[in-house]
Formats: C-alpha cells, sequence, structure tokens
C-alpha cells in the first residue's frame, strides 16, 4: 500500500514538474520548462544537467547555437527586445522576451523580484507545457537563423564601452577577445559587491552579434570568476544575465555579461523592497577615488 502511495506520490511531483522538450542537439536541448521569471520564456539546458559552471567550450558553443535559434525565434513572433538569465547553481539559461506592448519597466522590477524570491511554477503543468512545445516544435526544423550578423564596426563613438579612458577606468582583467570590468555603479550585495561585466573589446550592439569565440572567451572567463570568488571567498550566489534592447533594460548599447556574486539571498520582504529600491532607483554610482581603489584591488586579485 506504502508502495502504492509512494508511487503516484513521484507521478505527481513528476506530473507538476515536467518540462515539455522541444529541440535537442549532443549535449543540448531547448524546452519549456514548467518554472519560469516570467510568461512567456523558453530554456536552454545541459541534456545531462551539467551545471553552467562547469561546460566546457564545445557545451559553450553547443549553447550558443541553442540560443540564437530562440532569439531568432523570438525576433519572428514581434520581440527583438530580451534577457538571458542563469543562476551559477543551475544547469540552464532563461530567455525573457519582451514585447512592444509588454509595460517593460514594470517586467523588469518583476523578474527582478522573481530572480530574488525564487521562480514561479505554472499551475496544472505539463498539459500547458506541452501545448507550448507543439507549437514551437512545428516551427523550429524549419527555421534557419541568419548568417553573419556581425557589426561591421570594430569601434564606436560615444560608447563607453568603445572609450579607451573609460574602459582603463573600470577594467580589472584584460583577455584576447573580451574584457572584465568592474562595474561603477555596482548592485548592493553583500558582502564584497562583486557585480562584473565582461565585453567584447570590439564593438558589439546585441548578443547575435557577437562572434562565436567572443561569446566562449566571455563564458569561460565568467565561469572563472565563480570558482575563484567561490574558493576565496565562499561566495555561494552567483547569476549571469545580459540583456538586448532598452525594453530590456539594456543601458550600454555594447553587449555585455553581468557577473553578480554574494554570499546569501536577502530573506526578508524588507530586504528585497530595499534591495530592488536601491538597484533600480537608488543606484549608488562610485567615486573616482572608490572606483580606483576597488579596480586596484580586483586587478591584484585577478592575476590569474
Ligand atoms: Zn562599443
Amino acid at each position: 500500500m506504502r508502495r502504492i502511495f509512494l508511487a503516484f506520490a513521484l507521478l505527481a511531483f513528476s506530473w507538476l514538474y515536467s518540462d515539455a522538450p522541444i529541440y535537442s542537439t549532443d549535449l543540448m536541448e531547448t524546452y519549456v520548462p514548467s518554472q519560469f521569471l516570467y510568461h512567456p520564456n523558453l530554456k536552454v539546458r545541459h541534456r545531462e544537467k551539467k551545471n553552467i559552471t562547469d561546460w566546457n567550450s564545445s557545451e559553450i558553443r553547443e549553447s550558443f547555437a541553442h540560443l540564437k535559434k530562440v532569439i531568432f525565434y523570438f525576433k519572428e513572433h514581434g520581440s527583438k527586445d530580451y534577457m538571458i538569465f542563469a543562476s551559477s547553481d543551475e544547469s540552464a539559461w532563461e530567455i525573457l522576451p519582451y514585447f512592444p506592448n509588454d509595460w517593460s519597466t514594470f517586467k523588469q522590477l518583476l523578474i527582478f523580484h522573481n530572480v530574488l524570491s525564487g521562480p514561479k511554477t505554472r499551475p496544472g503543468s505539463l498539459e500547458q507545457e506541452e501545448n507550448l512545445a507543439q507549437g514551437y516544435r512545428a516551427e523550429w526544423p524549419q527555421m534557419v537563423v541568419d548568417g553573419d550578423t556581425l557589426t561591421s564596426i570594430d569601434s564606436k563613438e560615444d560608447d563607453p564601452f568603445c572609450d579607451p579612458a573609460a574602459l582603463s577606468k573600470q577594467r580589472v582583467f584584460e583577455g584576447e577577445q573580451v574584457d572584465i570590468l568592474y562595474n561603477y555603479a555596482p548592485l548592493p550585495i553583500k558582502p564584497k559587491e562583486l557585480d562584473f561585466l565582461i565585453i567584447p573589446k570590439k564593438h558589439r550592439l546585441h548578443f547575435t552579434d557577437l562572434a562565436e569565440e567572443e561569446y566562449v572567451e566571455a563564458m569561460v572567463l565568467a565561469q572563472e570568476l565563480c570558482n575563484f570568488y567561490r574558493e576565496k571567498d565562499g561566495i555561494s550566489n552567483m547569476v549571469f544575465y545580459h540583456k538586448t534592447g532598452v525594453r530590456a533594460g539594456q543601458t550600454v548599447p555594447h553587449w555585455h555579461l553581468h557577473v553578480t556574486m554574494g554570499s546569501e539571498k536577502p530573506q526578508k520582504l524588507l530586504q528585497k523592497i530595499d534591495l530592488i529600491l536601491r538597484s533600480f532607483y537608488l543606484r549608488k554610482v562610485l567615486s573616482e577615488e572608490e572606483l580606483k581603489s576597488r579596480v586596484d584591488q580586483f586587478r591584484e586579485e585577478l592575476k590569474w
């Protein structure tokens, strides 16, 4: 009797939390998840649930192709703006499109709130996910992603991330095709306001303008940052995200991957509200001296 009950419980559990696959390749799959930061969304994950901080370069490459396909799909369906988000203890990216009739500031706030509180789960799952997935699956095989969308210019005027003087104040690590910057207005995350941006050296406006090698290097550096601070300071909460388009909240028109790390999530409602307010409305810009002293310290720490 107990065994039957257990089997039912398991069945109910898997029914509640099942995801509906859309498209798979050797290592990665795109699917409709039962959980979401905002609806609609899609996720791209490692098929063996390998943690995102452990993906090797071929896994990163394959995920890049999956992500571009998702972006292309949403573009064809009216959304050119999007956020792509992952937590370091997960094996998936979540893609959140912004549509022209969305109330985008409110949506940004709600997504941020859900990042802090944890994702939502679709009630009465499976059937919904399956229905959604069927729509996606019908279009996926015929979809041919635009070929070369690379921006032709290497550098752009009036762009802080193409300005050598501005970069020299924020750069904490120089890679081959990408750099790591420290945010001059870091998110107020305890204990050390570890808030980095990884940017391509050449001017790239959107995620889809990135060369594959630029993306791979950016992700490898993001993983190294996480592993470094996990070992050094025991930092356990780390998020990666990037935004394309003003609607989604892209403020600098040069693609950048955010890597933000903290020791714990704010638990109490008041702490959450405080963090949301200070992140969105009362963002503190560091003084020149404070920025320099932090950047000098990170440069010293990150001499890999
Ligand atoms: Zn630029």
